[in-house]
């Protein structure tokens, strides 16, 4: 029986040095690719460029091969993907699902489902606006390997969200949906903080036409005070100066239950009993997870 090949993806955005959790992110993408026999691409969610930290992209890579997370193929730099978004927003436009939209900050302040002010304004979408997409009041329901099946009407929960920002940048939402789109991703690893977000991805993946790829959402290592790992906290970039020493830590963060005589041996050995050994399931329903849940 011929099943449709795995790829799947690691996208950290440039905004600093992995920290752990993102380096936790990977580790779980890299090892279920790898379980699968899959591809594991590397793509730089680069666009937001006011937020991007100089040398940060490198700063990754290098980190990624210290810990041996080989990648296959060249990395995938969205900053130089233009003309694909450029050719998405066209085909939307034809359908009239973005609408150009002048609300300020100061307009929407408290506001959390965007109301449709400027759905039938008609203003040129040009670059003086932010564009939106139309969301349709519809249901939309998706099954997550580890959270089970969610059910979610992102026209209650989101509203009309913005594809293009006002100044020209294109928006998270809409950037991941080309990208996993033309990079064949099957499979979709990540946290569990960007669960929130797949169900206006999973719309848009509707209105574009593109296939539905397989979702699976992480918990997201929280510190002892229950705040996610961030760069916005300030979370310590990861030790590479013993990555053998974090790797198993990590292992067993993911509760992949590590035998003890492993935790001296080099990276190479522990990835290979980590790929050979994969078993997401020990995570299921869980969003979040303490840094101090290590077993001893
Ligand atoms: N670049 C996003 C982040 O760092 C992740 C994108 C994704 O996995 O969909 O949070």
């Amino acid at each position: 029986q011929h099943s449709p090949p795995y790829i799947g993806r690691f996208a950290p955005s440039p905004t600093g040095p992995l920290h752990l959790g993102s380096l936790y992110t990977a580790l779980a993408s890299y090892l279920d690719a790898r379980r699968h026999r899959g591809l594991w691409l590397l793509r730089i969610d680069d666009l937001d460029t006011p937020r991007n930290a100089p040398g940060a992209s490198d700063a990754i890579l290098r980190c990624l091969s210290r810990f041996e997370l080989h990648w296959d193929g060249s990395v995938y730099y969205q900053s130089r993907q233009q003309e694909s978004y450029a050719l998405a927003f066209e085909q939307l436009r034809q359908q009239q699902w973005i609408y150009a939209c002048r609300c300020s900050r100061k307009d929407l302040a408290g506001i959390p489902v965007y109301p449709g002010r400027c759905r039938e304004a008609g203003f040129p979408l040009d670059g003086s606006s932010a564009w939106r997409l139309r969301v349709s009041d519809v249901s939309i329901r998706f099954h997550d390997a580890l959270q089970g099946w969610i059910d979610e009407n992102p026209a209650l929960e989101h509203g009309d969200f913005i594809v293009r920002r006002k100044d020209g940048i294109v928006a998270y939402q809409f950037a991941v949906v080309i990208d996993d789109f033309r990079q064949r991703v099957s499979h979709v690893v990540r946290g569990a903080d960007l669960l929130d977000s797949t169900t206006r991805q999973r719309y848009l993946q509707t209105l574009l036409g593109y296939p539905e790829p397989a979702y699976m959402h992480l918990p997201v290592l929280v510190d002892p005070l229950g705040n996610k790992l961030s760069k916005q906290t300030l979370a310590a970039p990861v030790d590479d100066t013993r990555p053998a020493y974090t790797l198993f830590l990590l292992l067993q963060l993911l509760r992949q239950n590590p035998p003890l005589c492993l935790r001296k041996a080099p990276v190479a050995e522990q990835l290979a009993w980590g790929v050979a050994h994969w078993r997401p399931q020990t995570l299921e329903k869980i969003r979040t997870m303490h840094t101090s849940e290590q077993q001893d």
